[in-house]
């Protein structure tokens, strides 16, 4: 039904790193609708329709204690975690925000993607894809490197998350 098919995703990061940017390309591309700090956008992956709640704008909640049912670590289905691959820090903290979603969620297999953002800003990395990819292996999730400027990956980082969730909800 209506009500299986809609999954909350919580989008976490450092302030700067490219969340607002990220889900906003999309929420242009597919005239979300915004509802607060949450725009509901339907994807159509491999021939079937998924309406995703993307809940951006957590930098300030991300800080509330884990054990508020209300918490970001709580609500969501899934996870898109991002750092900038220009901000060893923001990596940094991808990594602390991996460990506090698995703490508050152990039981769960929940869909978690890294993202490494703004790769378009080439002479300033100072995070390598290997790098990346390494921390998503040790983390038990999947990885991705997009450019919000560029438009490149947001696609397939969205449509990957559709295909997570369908994994998990067909218990494969
Ligand atoms: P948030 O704080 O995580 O929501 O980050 P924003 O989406 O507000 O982006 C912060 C700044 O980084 C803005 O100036 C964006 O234009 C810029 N930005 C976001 N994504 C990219 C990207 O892929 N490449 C570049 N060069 N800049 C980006
Ligand atoms: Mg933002």
């Amino acid at each position: 039904g209506v009500a299986d098919a809609l999954f909350r995703v919580v989008v976490l990061g450092d302030p700067g790193v490219g969340k607002s940017s990220l889900v906003g390309i999309f929420r242009r591309e597919q005239e979300i609708h915004e509802q607060q700090e949450m725009y509901e956008c339907t994807l159509s992956v491999d021939g079937e329709d998924t309406t995703l709640l993307l809940m951006d704008s957590w930098e300030c909640e991300v800080r509330k204690p884990t054990g508020s049912s209300d918490s970001p670590m709580r609500i969501g289905h899934a996870y898109i975690i991002v750092y900038s691959v220009t901000d060893r820090s923001s990596f940094e903290s991808a990594s602390e925000l991996r460990i506090q979603l698995r703490r508050t969620r152990q039981a769960e297999n929940i869909p978690i993607i890294l993202v490494g953002n703004k790769t378009d800003l080439v002479r300033s990395r100072e995070v390598s894809v290997e790098e990346g990819r390494a921390c998503a292996v040790v983390f038990d999730c999947k990885f991705i490197e997009t450019s919000a400027v560029l438009q490149h990956n947001v696609r397939e980082l969205f449509e990957g998350m559709v295909r997570q969730i369908r994994l998990r909800r067909d218990g494969a």
